[in-house]
């Protein structure tokens, strides 16, 4: 046969493969081959509870105790339609509802048992993505630099108030001209050796803090990550000691006023995760005591001295921001948790959604559509692989917070930073999947694919863009990429 006759034969199926799913009256039932999963078919007997208990394990009861609480509690469920203002006070009543209420005390988990934090964090996650997220930078952003880059004294002086929200903070790193590029940060803190003070200082308008979480409403505190400026002898006159990270307080503990030299503007509605108040910080010369250094990877003395551990800058950027994976690693296991929802939501819909069928007979589940089952089968099977993956992650993390093992260290950071971009952006498109595989009724803001695409959209952006992360993984500077 000529190759344009073929072409034609091969047209001319195709057309009429398409008719019969417009049409089914033009199909005779043998021509509709389906692949037979769903209610018609012999019902697999699973025992749920024992693969809830096997798949949780130890930490289902505290992921349980926080269902049973926030079910109980109509009062603290984010309704469909809810404006920014009244979402970020509603995720504000989420979690302080958590804390002193349920009793559930996350930050102590932060060092001590990471595996139980990511598990709440999972459940909190799942009552309202803005609430995990007010959480995740609570605890795992502005908690987790006192506990990670400061020493005892720091731990000493802030750790119950993070814990009881008494101290509500943020993670002050991203500046509006400097995001992934963190070495490029412009906010300056320097010594002065006559009042024993440290002065931060926004230099120009591409350095002002943006993004950042707790900021624009409730947070009373930042770490602020700025150039340690020291005086020098020399010609120079001063030393730039690279990125370093400070405790600055930006609200009064008692009236919430905005303190004297910082200045908070709001970052406004975002696309998603509106219960979350980012917002925008700029310093004006604001004085902080020597003490507000977090000084776990370098120090300054009294007589503006430095010392370290580490001997270059290099290892103490690389140092400090290794401290930091924890949040890379919720974000990984937080992603297989929408995964999970939305996986659910799309497999339960189509195994009850009927539609065509052979003549005379009930119609056909769109589960046993071979297409619909490429859709959500192997993302199934994907799901349940990065929920073993990410459980895999949080061990290792588990285990280097345990030993401080450098291989460790490495391995934590090469599996956190690929597993973050690779189950993030297989999320990010899987949520697609799923609302188109449920049809119109999938775009229903109540059937919950948009609300969780939107918020979980970020996911692919914050805690390191993925694009960059896949270079680290790939172990090559990112600016060599154009050489
Ligand atoms: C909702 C939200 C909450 C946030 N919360 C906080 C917070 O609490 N605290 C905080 O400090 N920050 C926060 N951030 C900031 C966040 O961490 C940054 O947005 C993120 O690090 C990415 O930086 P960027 O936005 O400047 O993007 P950029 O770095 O400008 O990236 C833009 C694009 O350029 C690409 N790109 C960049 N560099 C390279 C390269 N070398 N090679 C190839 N491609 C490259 C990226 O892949 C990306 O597609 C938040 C952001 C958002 C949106």
């Amino acid at each position: 046969m000529a190759v344009e006759e073929l072409s034609h034969v091969a047209a001319a199926r195709r057309i009429q493969r398409l008719t019969s799913h417009i049409s089914p009256t033009l199909t005779s039932p043998q021509q509709l081959q389906t692949e037979t999963c769903s209610s018609r078919s012999k019902k697999l007997v699973v025992n749920g509870e024992a693969l809830s208990l096997y798949m949780k394990g130890k930490h289902r009861d505290i992921q349980e105790k926080v269902h049973e609480f926030f079910n109980s509690r109509p009062d603290l469920q984010t309704p469909l339609e809810i404006s920014k203002d009244d979402h970020r006070e509603l995720c504000m009543r989420q979690l302080y509802a958590l804390v002193r209420e349920a009793g559930i005390r996350p930050f102590r988990y932060v060092a001590d048992d990471p595996a139980k934090y990511f598990a709440i964090m999972e459940a909190v996650g799942s009552v309202d993505m803005s609430f995990g997220i007010k959480m995740g930078v609570q605890y795992s952003l502005w908690g987790g630099s006192v506990i990670n880059l400061g020493t005892k004294k720091h731990r000493d002086k802030y750790f119950d108030g993070i814990d009881n929200l008494d101290y509500l903070g943020c993670f002050a790193m991203t500046e509006l001209h400097h995001g992934s590029n963190v070495q490029g940060l412009q906010t300056t803190a320097t010594f002065d050796l006559i009042t024993d003070e440290f002065i931060i200082n926004t230099p120009n308008d591409g350095a002002i803090k943006w993004w950042i979480g707790n900021a624009a409403v409730h947070g009373k505190f930042a770490t602020v990550f700025a150039r340690l400026i020291l005086p020098t002898h020399d010609t120079k006159g001063v030393s730039d000691m690279g990125v370093h990270a400070f405790i600055v307080p930006i609200r009064d503990m008692k009236t919430h006023q905005t303190l004297p030299g910082v200045e908070i503007q709001d970052c406004g509605q975002k696309v998603g995760l509106n219960g979350v108040d980012n917002g925008a910080l700029r310093f004006r010369s604001v004085r902080i005591p020597r003490d507000n250094l977090l000084n776990r990877f370098g120090d300054v003395s009294r007589d503006g001295k430095y010392t370290s551990t580490l001997p270059t800058i290099n290892k103490r950027f690389g140092a400090t921001l290794g401290e930091l994976v924890g949040g890379r690693v919720a974000l990984a296991y937080s992603s297989v948790g929408v995964l999970k929802v939305s996986a659910t939501i799309a497999i339960r819909y189509s195994l009850l959604r009927q539609q065509f069928g052979p003549l005379n007979q009930p119609e056909v589940s769109i589960l046993d559509y071979q297409s619909q089952q490429h859709k959500l089968m192997p993302m199934l099977a994907s799901t349940y692989a990065y929920h073993y993956a990410s459980v895999y992650l949080v061990e290792k993390y588990s285990e280097m917070k345990k030993t401080n093992d450098e291989q460790l260290v490495a391995d934590v950071h090469a599996l956190s930073a690929g597993l973050k971009s690779y189950i993030t952006s297989y999320t990010a498109k899987a949520l697609s999947v799923c609302r188109e595989a449920c049809g119109g009724h999938g775009y229903a803001a109540v059937n919950r694919f948009g609300g969780l695409r939107n918020d979980h959209d970020i996911f692919q952006t914050f805690e390191g863009d993925n694009t960059v992360l896949l270079q680290q993984v790939r172990n090559l500077p990112p600016c060599l990429d154009n050489e």
